[in-house]
């Protein structure tokens, strides 16, 4: 999608820190990070959310979480812990709208909600 950030950031043409790609999947830090490590996982092809990436090809999910697994594997924060958050539309704050997945950890969380 043209005048989407995160297709731009696939595409090479926003820079970006990328920590993790294959085929189907990159990585990279977040811009803004709310923990001591906050990357963003996102599938290359584009959909907005996580409703329509799931009506469209649901075979994404597992991309991704092949993706985050094996990230956090090499990461050693799968040892650690780390959170794994998709917001969707207003109630829950999305401001990009390219289906991502925040991976959230290298320190202990605070609980999540209101
Ligand atoms: P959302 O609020 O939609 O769940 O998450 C969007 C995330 O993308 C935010 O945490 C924000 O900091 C991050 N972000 C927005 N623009 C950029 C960018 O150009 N580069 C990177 N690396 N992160 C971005
Ligand atoms: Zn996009």
């Amino acid at each position: 999608m043209s005048d989407c950030i995160f297709c731009k950031i696939v595409e090479g043409k926003i820079p970006s820190t990328k920590v993790f790609e294959n085929n189907q999947v990159i990585a990279f830090k977040d811009l803004h990070p709310l923990a001591a490590k906050h990357f963003l996982f996102i599938h290359k092809s584009h959909t907005k959310d996580i409703v329509q990436m799931m009506d469209s090809d649901p075979g994404q999910i597992k991309d991704i979480y092949q993706s985050i697994s094996q990230f956090v594997k090499d990461e050693g924060m799968n040892e650690e812990g780390f959170r794994v958050v998709t917001n969707l539309g207003a109630h829950a704050g999305q401001t990009v709208f390219h289906t991502h997945f925040h991976v959230l950890g290298g320190e202990t969380l605070g609980r999540f909600g209101k």
